[in-house]
């Protein structure tokens, strides 16, 4: 592990503006939901970790409930960090989230700037660091004011715990608004992050993408391979060391013989561009020209290694993206 981290680690790698702010992200970008808790291997963590900085993949997403247990991806990046990263923080862009449940008591979840200033700190003890680059809101709250919510997000920037604020999982309409708040209260909304892959395309029909656009805010789309889905890995069954083998019958039910059968077919069509399935759903999403960059998961360094290739072939004709359209029509 000497030679970390390689001296070329920006030469292939694109960067992209986000929205309108000076920030740029790589193409690529590692989230560490799944594969980095407490109950996972951490030196594959750290080696998946070690392999995405090597190729210029500066960005690293997280929440305050990424584990298993929650909270502790987190601290497995405070070891990473602290191991082989500190030395290069300021060549990192490190996220993180507060909205979903993750502490008893009616303070621990949601939108209400009490929640999100107690996690944000709880989220920097953790990780080891005296500011995050991006604060999210990770999910819109029905019952707490969006000023509320948005005031939340800008005192985090103001007192230096976040240097940007984004929102996550929020519809088009709202982040319109939750923008609006931010530019008046002078912490412009960096980002959003929904999910958005080759099955799930809400962002593009329900306006989300033409709203960000308007407002100059960056995109980040999750679950680009919907989670393994959208690689080659269930077409012979469900592999021991898989996702939907982790996590039961929650994910092997969307892994029917009609979706496997739609997978199959992508999985050909890839074929013909020189790409694997993987490859060509990251294509698929990075030619949205909404999408400043592409949130892949990984559970070992080999996939990250895969997942680069994508960038090797970003271009599809109009008649590829009827034939995949036609693929996953109803
Ligand atoms: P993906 O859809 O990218 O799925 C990742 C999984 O796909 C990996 O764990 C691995 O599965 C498999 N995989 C990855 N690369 C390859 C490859 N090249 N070849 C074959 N298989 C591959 O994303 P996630 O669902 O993991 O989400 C990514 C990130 O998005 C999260 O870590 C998080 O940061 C963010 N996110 C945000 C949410 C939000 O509400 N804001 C919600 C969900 C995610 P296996 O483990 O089977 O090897």
């Amino acid at each position: 592990m000497s030679d970390f981290p390689s001296p070329s680690r920006y030469d292939n790698m694109v960067y992209r503006r986000c929205g309108k702010s000076g920030i740029k992200l790589p193409l690529l970008s590692l989230g560490l939901w799944h594969n980095f808790g407490g109950d996972d291997v951490f030196e594959m963590g750290r080696a998946t970790v070690r392999t995405a900085f090597d190729h210029g993949i500066t960005h690293l997403d997280l929440a305050n409930n990424y584990g298993p247990p929650p909270g502790s991806a987190e601290e497995t990046l405070g070891r990473i960090l602290a191991l082989d990263l500190a030395p290069y923080r300021d060549e990192l862009i490190i996220s993180t989230k507060a909205g979903y449940d993750m502490w008893p008591g009616p303070y621990g979840d949601f939108g209400s700037r009490k929640y999100l200033v107690a996690s944000l700190d709880q989220s920097l003890e953790r990780l080891g660091l005296d500011y995050v680059d991006i604060f999210y809101h990770h999910r819109p709250d029905p019952d707490t004011p969006l000023e509320e919510t948005m005031g939340a997000l800008d005192f985090a920037v103001r007192s230096g715990r976040a240097l940007y604020a984004g929102i996550s999982n929020y519809p088009a309409e709202q982040s319109k608004e939750a923008a609006r708040i931010l530019r008046d209260l002078g912490t412009p909304c960096l980002i959003h992050q929904p999910k958005y892959n080759l099955l799930t395309r809400q962002p593009e029909e329900n306006g989300l993408f033409d709203t960000l656009q308007e407002e100059g805010i960056g995109c980040i789309a999750f679950s680009i391979l919907n989670g393994g889905m959208l690689t080659d890995k269930y077409l012979d069954g469900i592999p021991a060391d898989s996702r939907a083998a982790r996590l039961g019958d929650s994910f092997k039910s969307r892994l029917g013989d009609e979706a496997i059968g739609k997978v199959r077919q992508l999985n050909d069509h890839a074929h013909t561009r020189g790409q694997t399935l993987a490859q060509m759903a990251i294509a698929w999403v990075l030619r949205q020209e909404a999408v400043t960059t592409a949130l892949c998961g990984a559970s070992r360094p080999e996939q990250i290694e895969d997942s680069l290739k994508a960038l090797d072939n970003l271009d599809f004709t109009e008649e590829e993206l009827q034939v995949i359209d036609a693929i996953l029509a109803p």
